[in-house]
């Protein structure tokens, strides 16, 4: 099938609009037409080339609400019509350890999860583009059914900032009355403080700007403490049991290292590159845990989106038409105070200009990076 996307041909790129081709439906997939897509941080990175594993030509987009118009023969979760999301992997080995108890992002198979863009589809090696297109496949197991209630143009977020999030407050075990730091108030941030606060815990939301105060209050976040401000800091000494850090560039860690409990978990989602600088004494004396984790698996996604559903949790969005997308990567690669937390692509933009004759698109194939030994 042929589909219209935006793209990037290469490194540093302003992104393009490209037309390829996708495979048809297959059994145990469904086909979906695109109607939103959240524009993620790591959807820069990966365009960028930051972390040095990016493949061309790139289509980004993992935060994707579609509604379905093909079931391939054996799909049962999904019938034409329904409102469906996609988040950040589209497939898994679904044989080992981590895949059997629904940690499909930490699969231990040949190429661990295939993800929806930048990843080699198993087992031919091709190359996989994201939802800044105009029609997805997908195996129905990583389909996301969006619950009633749920606005398909906030639905998006929830599927990467949401469950990236959500994740290390169920693995770490965050209870009521507990309190849960967040670092870093944008995309991933403003997610974790409402869903912290539903969860029953109090939080304290740690931004480097005075100027977002009252927008993060506005979240529902208990506190703000700006990080620059040394005295509000050491009043917060020993006073996390769990802090999460998604801050998405180099950071000193050891400046919250103080205001951690003993026993307590400081997990990192924001900044995979640089190594944290911090004093490994002052986790000795508190026996304090410095951790990573990675988005969730897909049944922690399909929760956290009921979550959201049912309490109201709802990301802040500025939905923009894909002419904008390439302001939007320039002001996401610089400003880091921006207020729009989230920004969401109406692809009803993108289909527009697609039925409005043929866009002056690029012809591209998914470049392959070999064949998957042993699937
Ligand atoms: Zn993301
Ligand atoms: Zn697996």
């Amino acid at each position: 099938m042929q589909v219209y996307g935006y793209g990037a041909i290469s490194a540093n790129d302003t992104l393009k609009p490209v037309v390829f081709d996708r495979k048809e439906v297959r059994a145990g997939e469904i086909g979906f037409k695109v109607i939103y897509c959240g524009v993620c941080h790591s959807d820069v990175h990966q365009v960028n080339d930051d972390w040095g594993n990016s493949v061309y030509p790139c289509v980004p987009g993992h935060e994707i609400i579609g509604r379905v118009t093909s079931i391939g023969e054996g799909v049962t979760k999904f019938k034409q019509g329904d409102l469906i999301g996609v988040g950040c992997m589209v497939n898994s080995c679904q044989q080992c350890e981590e895949c059997k108890s629904d940690m499909e992002q930490y699969c231990t198979g040949p190429k661990g999860a295939t993800l929806t863009y930048n990843g080699p589809t198993v087992p031919d090696g091709s190359n996989t583009y994201g939802g800044y297109s105009t029609h997805m496949v997908v195996r129905e197991e990583f389909a996301i059914t969006i619950p009633d209630g749920m606005e398909p143009e906030y639905a998006g977020p929830i599927l990467c900032a949401g469950v990236t999030t959500y994740s290390p407050m169920k693995h770490w075990n965050l209870q009521k009355g507990q309190t849960l730091g967040v670092a870093g108030i944008g995309g991933l941030g403003h997610m974790a403080v409402q869903l912290g606060k539903a969860l029953g815990a109090k939080v304290i939301a740690f931004t480097g700007h005075e100027s977002k105060r009252d927008e993060i209050l506005k979240l529902g976040a208990d506190e703000v403490v700006v990080t620059g401000d040394e005295n509000a800091m050491q009043e917060k000494a020993m006073s996390i049991d769990l802090l999460i850090n998604t801050i998405p560039y180099p950071f000193d860690l050891s400046i919250f290292i103080p205001l951690m409990k003993k026993n307590s978990s400081l997990v990192m989602v924001g900044n995979f590159i640089e190594i944290p600088k911090f004093v490994p004494a002052d986790l000795v004396f508190n026996r304090i845990e410095v951790a990573g984790s990675l988005i969730g698996g897909v049944k922690e996604t399909q929760e956290v989106m009921n979550l959201c559903a049912k309490h109201g949790i709802r990301p802040q969005i500025e939905v923009i038409g894909m002419d904008r997308i390439n302001d939007v990567f320039t002001k996401l690669r610089g400003d880091t105070t921006d207020h729009a937390f989230r920004h969401v692509i109406d692809m009803e933009s993108l289909h527009t200009e697609v039925a409005g004759g043929e866009p002056d698109a690029e012809s591209i194939e998914q470049p392959t990076r070999g064949e998957v030994v042993g699937a």
